[in-house]
């Protein structure tokens, strides 16, 4: 015999609003996660300071002498560099470091400018180009290529070794190598051989001769 009254039955209320609760807190916790997980793999690399500067050198042959400048339009920190002696067309790019190259391709459009046809149709942009991540957050960039870069994304890549060859594509009036440093955002000033190449703006037309000291270690 029972006293008093029965136990009322078990509804399935209350398991069920358990279940849903652990759903919605697991659903909250892998979206705490997914959340972390982002800001650690995407944010904190953008907000962690720029590491030392790497010792880049000329992204071109060890030993040869090239003429480095800029002019009004160009855009601050660029360089292009022009070969003092011989032809620009096809001398080898070499990366100014080692690093990952992270963009090997088409900037803009690649015009019709070739050797054979040194005055074809202008293009716009960088043409054939590529960049390469240097950790730290430094980058460098190289642009105007002959042909389809030497290289591809995600392939490592040490210093001095041949990335492309010298060209005219995209918007370029002659044979020659844009190349910029970037640390961060930002481009900066080109140092070569850990020394600054002076051009830091675009105001007034300014040259100088390097020579490169991009040779193979050992
Ligand atoms: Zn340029």
């Amino acid at each position: 015999m029972t006293t008093g009254r029965p136990a009322p039955p078990r509804t399935h209320r209350r398991p069920r609003s358990r279940r849903v609760r652990i759903a919605l807190v697991s659903g909250a916790v892998a979206v705490l996660l997914a959340v972390a997980v982002v800001a650690a793999v995407v944010v904190v690399p953008l907000v962690r300071p720029p590491g030392p500067r790497p010792l880049f050198q000329l992204p071109v042959a060890c030993g040869e002498t090239w003429q480095l400048g800029t002019y009004p339009g160009h855009d601050d920190f660029d360089v292009d560099l022009f070969p003092t002696e011989g032809e620009a067309w096809g001398r080898p790019v070499l990366a100014s470091y080692a690093g990952e190259v992270t963009v090997a391709g088409i900037n803009g459009s690649l015009g019709g400018r070739n050797p054979r046809n040194p005055d074809g149709p202008r293009g716009r942009g960088g043409g054939y180009w590529v960049k390469i991540d240097h950790g730290g957050r430094w980058e460098t960039q190289y642009l105007h290529l002959l042909e389809p870069p030497l290289v591809r994304v995600g392939q490592r890549v040490a210093q001095g070794e041949q990335i492309g060859r010298v060209g005219s594509t995209g918007n370029s009036g002659a044979p020659h190598l844009h190349y910029e440093q970037r640390r961060g955002w930002e481009k900066v000033e080109a140092h070569f051989d850990g020394a600054p190449s002076g051009i830091t703006h675009d105001d007034t037309e300014y040259t100088v001769r390097r020579t490169s000291r991009n040779c193979v270690p050992g």
